[in-house]
């Protein structure tokens, strides 16, 4: 019995060995054409400020999707990684800064003044020159003023913390161009990174929004985070707000921007809207 078990829990581990390197083998195979195929397409979840009185839309955070006729929809979660390992994060990360700064673009040109745009852009970007050239090269090709982009890197980039990336780092902020840390309190040293490196934002992760109001170890994480922010300099913003309970509690708390399922899901851009919904 113990034999016969052992047997069928190794054919199982191989068989599944099999897949995911069958399903890595199609994703690289399909990603290679996928940008000159046009299959990927923005979606733009918007971002609330939160103002005394009347919340607003003020901006809104740029996503990739990706549709191939092979393997259907697939998430960012999945092919992100993937397009890092082979580099074609790059071109895919400079076709996503290009058709973000153009969308913010647009919604200058349409009144919305004050808007800004958040790309996340991955640590693998920041190899190599190609990052500073891309930024500037997508904002003089749209004609978008710096001060509405925002930049949304991980700490994932900061454990390889050099000079370099320091210094590629401020050269964007000269450039007028504001810096978010995303997934704050998920990586080993946040509180350290805040500290080194010019960050204008933090986006506190949505593992630490979901069991907001009624975990006290959340409420009390949160708020304190948001606390030391503001005393840094910072402002914040909370992901993941999914309840008009979570959305009332960050307000009060002072969070400056609130983003979630609750205000809004990411959208087209021609289904975007600055009219907030609840
Ligand atoms: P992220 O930057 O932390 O983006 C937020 C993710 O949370 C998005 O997932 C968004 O759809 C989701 N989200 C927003 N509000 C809620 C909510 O209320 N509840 C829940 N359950 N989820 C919410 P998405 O679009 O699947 O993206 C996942 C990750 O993929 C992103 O996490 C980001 O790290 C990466 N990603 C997405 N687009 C790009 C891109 O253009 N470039 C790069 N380098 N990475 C990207
Ligand atoms: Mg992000
Ligand atoms: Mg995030
Ligand atoms: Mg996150």
């Amino acid at each position: 019995k113990a034999k016969h078990d052992g047997r069928n829990r190794f054919h199982y581990y191989t068989q599944e060995m099999n897949d995911i390197a069958t399903r890595k083998l199609a994703l690289d195979n399909s990603l290679r054409e996928a940008l000159q195929n046009r299959e990927f397409n923005l979606v733009f979840q918007p971002l609330i400020c939160n103002v005394k009185g009347q919340p607003k839309v003020q901006g809104a955070e740029a996503l990739i999707r990706w549709t191939s006729p092979v393997l259907g929809q697939v998430s960012p979660v999945e092919f992100i990684p993937h397009t890092e390992q082979s580099g074609l994060i790059i071109p895919i990360g400079r076709w996503v800064l290009e058709q973000a700064c153009q969308q913010a673009k647009r919604w200058v040109d349409d009144g919305q003044e004050d808007v800004f745009i958040s790309v996340n852009v991955s640590p693998r970007q920041f190899k190599g020159n190609d990052l500073l050239r891309d930024l500037t090269s997508a904002l003089e090709s749209s004609g978008l003023h710096p001060h509405h982009l925002n930049i949304e890197v991980t700490e994932g980039l900061l454990i390889e913390a050099s000079p370099e990336l320091n210094n590629t780092l401020q050269l964007i902020t000269d450039m007028g161009i504001n810096l978010s840390m995303d997934d704050f309190g998920t990586g080993y040293s946040s509180l350290n990174y805040l500290k080194k490196f010019p960050f204008n934002n933090l986006k506190i992760d949505r593992s630490f929004i979901k069991e907001l109001p009624d975990n006290s170890d959340s409420a009390i994480l949160v708020t304190a985070t948001i606390a030391m922010a503001h005393q840094l300099g910072l402002s914040v913003t909370a992901e993941g707000i999914e309840t008009a309970e979570q959305y009332n509690y960050l307000r009060g708390l002072r969070c400056d921007r609130l983003q979630g399922f609750y205000m809004g899901k990411p959208v087209p851009a021609n289904e975007f809207s600055f009219e907030l919904a609840p």
